[in-house]
């Protein structure tokens, strides 16, 4: 049986040369190879003699999903359909910028969160993504925007906010950090790499001990009664809890504040008071919140940036990632059912 090299991290790689009967330092020159390179070919490993490329190419491969569509919107913003088998396909998106190009990676075939406003949400959930499907997307990205002696990397930044709750899938998410962190691998700082979730307050603390990058929280409400009603996991991980979690986490982040985001939703959550609510409740975290140009809170002196929605003639804006779920919570069927009843 063949392995799925991207599907490594160190360690992997690691045993997975201490096997061949190769000295330590092989893993460093594969691991190089393949994630700063972005080759997938053993015979384009030219310091790797050839007797030792023969016994890898028979027991491992370099295989990140297929290209189902790719797409590029008016604003250079770029997004990928990603075919993973069994009926589900994923969504990736690198979107340009002047000084950086960010990539937006998924981490699991539809979510099981069910936040009322967002797209993925709406197609429940199928499976979690291996460490290849989601450090494959990097891979991915990085070969097809394509290399040059300015860009010798075009991606810069790393959103884990595509589809899925990335702390849901905790051990591969962790495991494909730590190749996006990996000097062997692609060598981006904690600061740019930044973790999306809506709020699973015990995964926040192993996420704190075991890979502190950058934390966004996706909050959306200022209230535990409109945040129920909006993201329901805070029926489990309340407000409170939440951001003692955020304050925590704190202690070893790459950056000295936690991003909030907060998708304004006409009429639920946008009034002034909301603002005012948001403002007291984000009193004691140091925060910066995205995506709301409430005035209240720029008095209140909170750092506030209104997020270019990038992308939006392709469907790339946040919460509009979809791709193609085979629902194994059949939240469709159960939605048709009570529309119709
Ligand atoms: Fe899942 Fe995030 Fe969508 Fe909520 S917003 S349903 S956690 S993908």
């Amino acid at each position: 049986m063949t392995v799925n090299l991207l599907d490594f991290e160190r360690t992997g790689f690691a045993q997975f040369c201490a096997g061949l009967g190769e000295k330590p330092f092989r893993a460093r020159q594969l691991m190089r190879w393949i994630h700063q390179s972005g080759v997938d070919d053993f015979d384009a490993m030219t310091d790797i003699s050839k007797a030792s490329r023969e016994e890898m190419k028979k027991l491992a491969v370099i295989r990140a999903p297929d290209v189902v569509r790719d797409t590029t919107a008016a604003d250079g913003t770029r997004k990928w359909l990603l075919n993973v088998g069994t009926g589900n396909a994923i969504e990736t998106v690198f979107i340009p910028e002047r000084n950086r190009g960010t990539l937006c990676v998924s981490s699991q075939a539809g979510c099981a969160l069910a936040c009322t406003f967002c797209s993925t949400g709406r197609q429940g959930f199928n499976r979690n993504l291996t460490v290849a499907e989601i450090i494959g997307q990097l891979w991915l990205a990085n070969r097809q925007l394509g290399r040059s002696v300015e860009t010798p990397r075009p991606v810069t930044n790393v959103v884990m906010m595509g589809m899925g709750e990335p702390l849901a899938n905790f051990d591969n998410v962790v495991a494909a950090l730590q190749l996006m962190l990996d000097d062997d691998a692609y060598g981006l700082s904690r600061r740019r790499v930044t973790l999306s979730t809506s709020g699973l307050v015990p995964a926040i603390d192993r996420l704190r001990d075991a890979c502190p990058v950058a934390l966004a929280v996706s909050l959306h409400a200022p209230t535990d009664e409109l945040r129920s009603e909006i993201v329901p996991i805070n029926k489990k991980y309340p407000l409170k809890e939440l951001l003692a979690a955020c304050v925590r986490y704190l202690d070893r982040a790459p950056r000295d504040f936690i991003t909030f985001e907060y998708v304004m939703l006409a009429g639920v959550n946008d009034s002034t008071e909301h603002a005012r609510q948001l403002a007291k409740l984000l009193k004691a975290v140091p925060s910066k919140i995205n995506l709301i140009p409430f005035d209240v809170l720029m008095q209140k002196d909170f750092t506030v940036m209104v997020r270019r929605t990038r992308g939006d003639d392709i469907d790339a804006a946040c919460g509009q990632l979809a791709g193609q779920v085979q629902d194994k919570t059949r939240r469709r069927e159960k939605r048709a059912a009570i529309a119709t009843a």
